[in-house]
């Protein structure tokens, strides 16, 4: 009897594996991921509700580091963290202390991702499933703490589409990173490698980012970004609905 019930049991795991096989879709072109990094005041009260108007899905990658715990003029506060939630955003981890993951030792990095799961449960926003690496140093101790802790999908840096079919979601490179001197042209250029299969992830910090100049992105620009997937009939989607297409891992 238990020997037919395992038979069973593996019989339906194996229905289970060869269904999710079929179930997976495949990548659709101009798939387009938005993810804002940092925790910045200018997210919640400019980007959502720009994205909410086109109609356009998100991450925010969710950090305590920099002047976060001090400077709730120009952070987000986690209430704000939690409405973005109630939006329908993705809200991700990018750790409590925004320190970069190749220096890390593993229970340290381990500690200040947990730290931000438990933030995040304590405001009632479910257990991230994606990660941000903090100044976009990776390392394959990381990867594999991320995986083990459930982590579906984590970006670095690079400058190229998202390929499910051979990339490591885990190791996921981004294919546009906004900063004050990026143009419509290069934004355009990164939305055109949406096809064929490979997904582009779009990185951006504030908008506008007072705090770090380096990675400000002007509001008007940011709308002609934004007009650009609207125009081109994008789907925008959070990292986290990635988990659909059919994948390497
Ligand atoms: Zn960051």
């Amino acid at each position: 009897m238990k020997a037919l019930a395992t038979s069973l049991a593996l019989l339906g795991f194996s229905i289970g594996v060869v269904w999710h096989a079929f179930a997976a879709e495949p990548v659709p072109d101009k798939l387009v991921v938005l993810t804002f990094d940092d925790s910045v005041a200018s997210q919640a009260t400019f980007v959502a509700p720009l994205l909410k108007k086109h109609g356009f899905g998100a991450t925010f990658f969710i950090t305590e580091g920099f002047e976060f715990l001090v400077d709730k003029q120009n952070y987000m506060t986690w209430e704000q963290i939690q409405a973005l939630h109630e939006q329908g955003f993705e809200i991700g981890n990018h750790t409590r202390k925004h320190a970069g993951v190749n220096k890390q030792k593993p229970e340290q990095l381990a500690a200040d991702v947990e730290f931000i799961e438990q933030q995040c449960e304590k405001a009632g926003i479910p257990r991230p499933v994606s990660f941000c690496y903090p100044g976009y140093a990776t390392s394959k101790a990381a990867a594999k703490i991320l995986k083990e802790r459930g982590y579906q999908f984590a970006r670095a840096g690079g400058a190229k589409a998202f390929d499910p079919a051979t990339d490591d979601p885990l190791l996921m490179p981004q294919a546009f990173d906004g900063k004050p001197d990026s143009t419509l042209e290069q934004f355009k250029a990164a939305v055109a490698q949406a096809k064929d299969g490979k997904v582009a992830v779009m990185t951006f910090h504030g908008v506008p980012d007072i705090k770090h100049p380096w990675v400000n992105t002007d509001p008007v620009k940011f709308e002609a970004y934004m007009q650009h997937l609207k125009d081109e009939g994008c789907t925008v989607v959070p990292m986290r609905d990635l988990a659909k297409y059919a994948g390497k891992k």
